[in-house]
C-alpha cells in the first residue's frame, strides 16, 4: 500500500469530514479558480438561476470533490453524488437524474469513464433538461420522454483529455486544478491540526507540506501519520524533528518521493538508460497499471522537473540523475 497514494484509504473518509472545507473562504489555494467561482455562484444566485454545469479536473486528491460540495453548499442546494464507474446501464443515471430536487448539484466523479450510452441519455437532461430513454427491449420497447428540473451538473475527472468531445462542450464551465504551493499546502496543514486539535510548529507544517506532493489529501495523510509518531516518540508536538523522523521512517523522502516514485525513475534509468521510453514498457518493467502511472505517479514527477514526455515516450530530466546520483551511461552531465 502506498502512503502517498493520492486516492482515499478505506475510513478516511470519516476522518475527513471534520477538516473538509465547507465554503469558498476556507478553500485555500487554487485563485483562479476560486474567484471564478465567487463570481458565476454570486451571479446565478442574483439571477435566481442554477449554477452552469461545471467540469473540474485534475489530479487525486487535489480538491474536486470538496469543491462540488461547497458548490452546493454556496448555492444552498442539495447535493447527490455518484461516479462513472457506478452508473452501468442508462437506467441507473435515469433514477439519479429522476430523484434531483430543483436547482440540486449532481456530482459525478470519474465522469471520463461514463459508458457510451450513458453519456447519450446525459446530453439531452444537460442541454434542455429532459429524459429521453428507451426502456424494455425488441418489440415492447418504448421510448419515454420526461421534463427534469434544472440542475446543475459537476463532473470530476483526472484528466481532461479522457472526455469526448460533445461531453465537454456541454460544460459551460471549466476549472482546472494544480498541485498546491508550498506556503499553500503548509496553511492546509495548519488548519487541519488545529481542526484535529494536533499541536504543531510552522516549521513541523512546512516540513509535512513539502513532502505531500503538492496535494492537500496527501498533506491531511502525512500529519495524521506525524501525529501518532509525535504521540509516541515526542511530547505530542509536531515540530519540524518530529515532522521529518517521521516521514524518514514511513519510507517518503525530502522531495514526497515514496518507494513508487523511485521505483519509476530508476526503472527508466537502469533498464532504458533514462529513455525515452513508452508507457506500456514501462507499465510492464515496474508492474504497474498504465493508468496508475498516467493518472498517479507521473504528473507530480513532471510537475517536479523529474520527468517529461515527449513524442517518442517518458524521459527523465537531468535533474532526476542528480537526485539519484547516477551518471547516464552515454552522456556526462556538466
Ligand atoms: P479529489 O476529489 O480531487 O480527489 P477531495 O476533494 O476529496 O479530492 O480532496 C481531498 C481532501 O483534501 C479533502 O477531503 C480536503 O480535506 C482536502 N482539501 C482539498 N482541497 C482543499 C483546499 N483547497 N483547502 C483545504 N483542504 C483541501
Amino acid at each position: 500500500d502506498r502512503l502517498i497514494a493520492a486516492a482515499p484509504e478505506q475510513g478516511e473518509i470519516r476522518h475527513d469530514h471534520a477538516i473538509r472545507p465547507k465554503r469558498l473562504a476556507d478553500y485555500i489555494g487554487q485563485p483562479r479558480v476560486r474567484e471564478q467561482l465567487d463570481i458565476f455562484i454570486g451571479a446565478a444566485r442574483r439571477r435566481e438561476e442554477s449554477l452552469d454545469h461545471t467540469l473540474i479536473f485534475g489530479p487525486p486528491g487535489l480538491g474536486k470533490t470538496t469543491l462540488a460540495n461547497i458548490i452546493a453548499t454556496e448555492m444552498e442546494v442539495g447535493l447527490k453524488s455518484t461516479s462513472g464507474p457506478v452508473l452501468e446501464r442508462a437506467g441507473d443515471l435515469a433514477a439519479m437524474l429522476t430523484n434531483l430536487e430543483p436547482g440540486d448539484v449532481l456530482f459525478i466523479d470519474e465522469i471520463h469513464r461514463l459508458s457510451p450510452v450513458v453519456e447519450e441519455v446525459l446530453y439531452p437532461a444537460m442541454e434542455d433538461f429532459q429524459l429521453d430513454i428507451m426502456i424494455g427491449e425488441g418489440p415492447a420497447a418504448r421510448s419515454i420522454k420526461l421534463d427534469l428540473p434544472r440542475f446543475t451538473l459537476v463532473g470530476a475527472t483526472t484528466r481532461a483529455g479522457l472526455l469526448t468531445s460533445p461531453l465537454r462542450d456541454r460544460f459551460g464551465i471549466v476549472q482546472r486544478l494544480e498541485f498546491y504551493n508550498l506556503a499553500e499546502l503548509t496553511s492546509i496543514v495548519s488548519r487541519s491540526a488545529h481542526l484535529l486539535g494536533v499541536e504543531s510548529t510552522e516549521e513541523g507544517a512546512v516540513e509535512v507540506a513539502r513532502r505531500s506532493r503538492g496535494t492537500p489529501r496527501i498533506a491531511n495523510r502525512l500529519l495524521r501519520r506525524v501525529r501518532d509518531y509525535a504521540e509516541i516518540k515526542g511530547s505530542g508536538i509536531v515540530d519540524r524533528g518530529i515532522a521529518d523522523a517521521a516521514l524518514n521512517m514511513l519510507n517518503v523522502d525530502h522531495h514526497g518521493l515514496d518507494h513508487m516514485d523511485r521505483r519509476l525513475l530508476l526503472a527508466m534509468m537502469d533498464k532504458f538508460d533514462g529513455g525515452p521510453v513508452g508507457v506500456d514498457s514501462l507499465s510492464a518493467a515496474i508492474g504497474e497499471e498504465r493508468d496508475t502511472i498516467e493518472d498517479v505517479i507521473e504528473p507530480y514527477l513532471i510537475q517536479q522537473g523529474l520527468m517529461m514526455r515527449t513524442p517518442r515516450g517518458r524521459m527523465v530530466t537531468r535533474q532526476a540523475w542528480l537526485h539519484f546520483q547516477k551518471t547516464p551511461h552515454d552522456k556526462a552531465l556538466d
